[in-house]
């Protein structure tokens, strides 16, 4: 099974971690990626499509800035990813020359995704690189991106990359050899698990344990990644890209790393966007009847079954719906905004009409703009 996908796997995106091509130390590693643009273009062999996720801009800014340490304050550590993308850039450029590829910059921040239309638009662009036969390489946009519009690590924006691409195979390159059963560098009993069939909360509370590992986010962000990405057909292969050969060995069907598997594909690309890609700006405490109503009986949400509302969002912003205890069982698109919510919720149609006047919408996240989680 695992030698079937990794083989049908045609369109693929690949992360590469800042620890396999830059140091504190010595800066960026042209040496270190020339060797992955190797190993990636022995990938691209019958019709394969490729596209990068390379971190490293940061830890190379930092060496050429002539930084002691990692810096904490923000506009520096812009500044070092500004001076570190072109370089990292430059390496990639040159190292795919050498294998015949062309390659092209993407930089990427959250609110590029969350826009339907920027993300049909990057989605169109990325797909016009990869029919010119481009490896795309994207990282996120550091010098712009604010807490609020940040992926935060690249983890996470290789998965919804991968989302964006409808990729079928996202492999995370990093410095670990894949999913242990405990972090191995504090007990070295600990075994690698070479295929997870689904990502459990057991899954999730090991990856969370593992923090010490290098980079932004460690295990617990690639296994996070990991199990959205299955929840929209995409599987997901961590791998230690710091053994050379490695790669190119395991797609031609040796063992290594550590394969998760992806459940099927169950919702349009529409949908997929407002459950993974959006991020909810409040939530709705809903009643038994409506979370009936919206799981069982495929009805839109309206007013009458919402018990509390908290956070503040407009009309159109993507909101949580949880049941009594507080779990979040749905995500939608909300017709009114928080304030209006808080006045009318509980409220039957006609009451909300003498209360308001006649409203453009009666539900208040209308079926098609809702998913079930
Ligand atoms: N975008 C950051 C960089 O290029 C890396 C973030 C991460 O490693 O997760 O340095």
């Amino acid at each position: 099974m695992r030698d079937e996908l990794l083989k049908h796997a045609k369109r693929i995106v690949v992360k590469i971690g800042s620890s396999l091509v830059a140091s504190r130390d010595c800066g960026l590693r042209p040496e270190q990626i020339d060797r992955l643009a190797d190993e990636i273009a022995l990938l691209r062999t019958g019709g394969r499509e490729i596209l990068i996720v390379s971190s490293g801009a940061i830890v190379s800014g930092i060496k050429k800035l002539g930084l002691k340490t990692y810096p904490k304050n923000l506009p520096v550590k812009q500044a070092a990813a500004a001076v570190g993308q072109s370089r990292l850039m430059w390496a990639y450029e040159k190292a795919f020359e050498r294998v015949g590829f062309k390659v092209a910059q993407i930089l990427l921040t959250h609110q590029d995704l969350a826009d339907r239309r920027r993300f049909l638009n990057a989605r169109h662009t990325l797909t016009t690189l990869l029919a010119f036969g481009v490896v795309p390489i994207i990282n996120e946009n550091d010098t712009v991106a604010v807490d609020e519009i940040r992926f935060g690590d690249n983890d996470t924006l290789a998965g919804e990359v991968a989302h964006l691409v409808d990729a079928d195979l996202l492999v995370i390159l990093s410095d670990v050899d894949g999913f242990y059963t405990e972090d191995p560098r504090r007990n070295p009993t600990a075994t690698l698990i070479p295929l997870i069939p689904d990502v459990t909360e057991d899954i999730e509370h090991r990856a969370g344990l593992s923090s010490t590992f290098e980079g932004t986010g460690g295990m617990a962000t690639k296994v996070r990644a990991a199990k959205k990405v299955a929840e929209y057909g995409v599987a997901t292969l961590i791998l230690n890209g710091g053994k050379p050969g490695l790669l190119p060995a395991v797609f031609a069907g040796q063992p290594g790393g550590s394969l998760f598997l992806a459940r099927s594909r169950r919702l349009t690309s529409r949908k997929q966007w407002i459950a993974f890609t959006l991020r909810a700006r409040g939530s709705l405490k809903l009643d038994d009847g409506a979370v009936e109503a919206l799981t069982k009986r495929g009805k839109s949400l309206l007013a009458s079954g919402i018990m509390d509302v908290s956070g503040r969002f407009e009309a159109g912003d993507p909101v949580a719906c949880t049941n009594r205890d507080g779990k979040e069982f749905a995500k939608g698109l909300v017709n009114f905004s928080s304030e209006t919510l808080a006045r009318i919720k509980g409220l039957k149609t006609p009451e909300i009409q003498q209360l308001l006047g006649q409203q453009e919408y009666e539900e208040v996240i209308h079926r098609d703009n809702l998913v079930i989680l």
